[in-house]
């Protein structure tokens, strides 16, 4: 989460006064998700907070991991990616979004598409260049564009006045937030927080901020199977003149639920992609090697996976929103991804920091305080987040906890 400048630990100097901390690190927190994920454990509450499943990676992919470890494949891969996981993932964009890439040129895999969000950032801007972000926004974008010396400018993502509706954002507030030092905007569709999925209308408005002033937009993707009530992904490259002018990044994380193994990757034409290439080699070297051949093997499976995943992710969202509901929330209802956002207005709490609290503290549920997905904290102060890649049996028990919340 991005805190205001100088608030951080400034008594670390050296002999000649200057601080030993750098400006950079004490512009923002630490990730006030991981640290709610801390405080589950810490209270023994149910963890909705983290987006990660807590139910088994696909046999099929650990074999194949097990497998690479058995055949050695312990050594550094090629630093931008394992030739057989690099060719996995054209094949698929070609398959699912109609987009032929090269996969000699045109992809990097990373440590996660966090490592790959960081490393097209740092690729592309110089300090002083604007970054269009929406907001809520999913809250490494901030430290993100602070670490690559990018200045943000944000466009708010305004909440349905109905529970069924989409949030959505003012144009003119878009047109507006680029200018003559927009490098970039920053996507994510399907949405972490909000659930929302842009619409082809949407992008295209989008596609068009970017043609007219030249920049580029980097997509975060990784939600792109988990859609709901027939939402449809569609990926901002496939639209015509934004081939060239994209970054689009994705992973094996949450489609393939192994967020532990940190396999990510950013597609781009080979210019972008050779300056992205350079840093990720400087940053990281590479991502480890027997889990990129694992991850061939997942990104060959049949069609058939990915309708159950989106089935399955159905099922729990179905059963997680009527119980916030009883509970007292506000809720609305995600379109893709595994998150709900919810209004905790009827609770009566002053922000929803001392809400958060108080539901891990007291109540026995995780959740992220709505706040750490803006860059201004009062848009969130009446939203938490939950997230619901979780077995049935963690949805009951949490759905059993809250239920509290009426009684208190
Ligand atoms: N994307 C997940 C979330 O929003 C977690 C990401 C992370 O902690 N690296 O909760």
């Amino acid at each position: 989460m991005v805190s205001k400048r100088g608030t951080g630990p400034t008594t670390l100097r050296n002999t000649s006064g200057k601080p030993l901390i750098s400006e950079k690190a004490e512009r923002f927190t630490e990730s006030v998700i991981r640290d709610m994920t801390r405080q589950a454990q810490l209270y023994g509450a149910i963890n909705l907070a983290q987006g990660f499943p807590d139910f088994p990676a696909p046999p099929e992919i650990k074999r194949a991991a097990q497998q690479a470890i058995a055949a050695d494949i312990n050594q550094y891969a090629i630093t931008w990616g394992a030739q057989s996981l690099r060719h996995a993932i054209a094949a698929k964009i070609r398959k699912w979004q109609g987009v032929e890439i090269d996969p000699e040129t045109e992809i990097t895999v990373c440590c996660g598409s966090t490592e790959a969000m960081i490393a097209s950032l740092l690729a592309i801007t110089n300090a002083g260049d604007e970054i269009v972000v929406f907001e809520p926004f999913y809250e490494n974008y901030g430290p993100d564009a602070i670490l690559s010396g990018a200045r943000p400018r944000f466009v708010t993502l305004h909440p349905p006045a109905a529970p069924q509706g989409e949030w959505g954002f003012d144009e003119r507030e878009l047109r507006s937030a680029f200018g003559p030092r927009t490098k970039a905007i920053i996507l994510n569709t399907p949405n972490n927080p909000t659930g929302k999925v842009f619409t082809r209308a949407e992008l295209e408005f989008i596609r068009d901020q970017c043609v007219e002033s030249g920049a580029l937009a980097i997509t975060d993707e990784i939600y792109e199977h988990i859609l709901y009530d027939s939402a449809r992904h569609i990926s901002i490259a496939s639209l015509d003149g934004m081939r060239e002018r994209t970054i689009t990044i994705n992973g094996m994380s949450k489609t393939y639920s192994v967020t532990g193994w940190r396999i990510g990757w950013a597609v781009a034409t080979p210019v972008l992609t050779s300056a992205i290439r350079k840093v990720h080699d400087f940053l990281t070297v590479g991502a480890p090697a027997p889990l990129q051949e694992a991850g061939a093997t997942a990104l060959s499976l049949p069609d058939s996976y990915y309708e159950r995943l989106a089935q399955g992710y159905r099922a729990r969202r179905d059963r997680l929103l009527p119980a916030l509901r009883q509970s007292g929330f506000k809720t609305f209802v995600p379109r893709g991804a595994y998150y709900i956002m919810t209004d905790i207005s009827q609770f009566g709490f002053s922000d929803d920091v001392s809400f958060a609290h108080h539901l891990v503290k007291e109540i026995g549920v995780a959740s992220v305080p709505g706040s750490s997905f803006y860059s201004r904290p009062q848009l969130g102060a009446r939203q938490v987040r939950f997230a619901f890649c979780k077995t049935d049996a963690t949805l009951d028990e949490a759905a059993r906890r809250l239920l509290r919340l009426r009684k208190s």
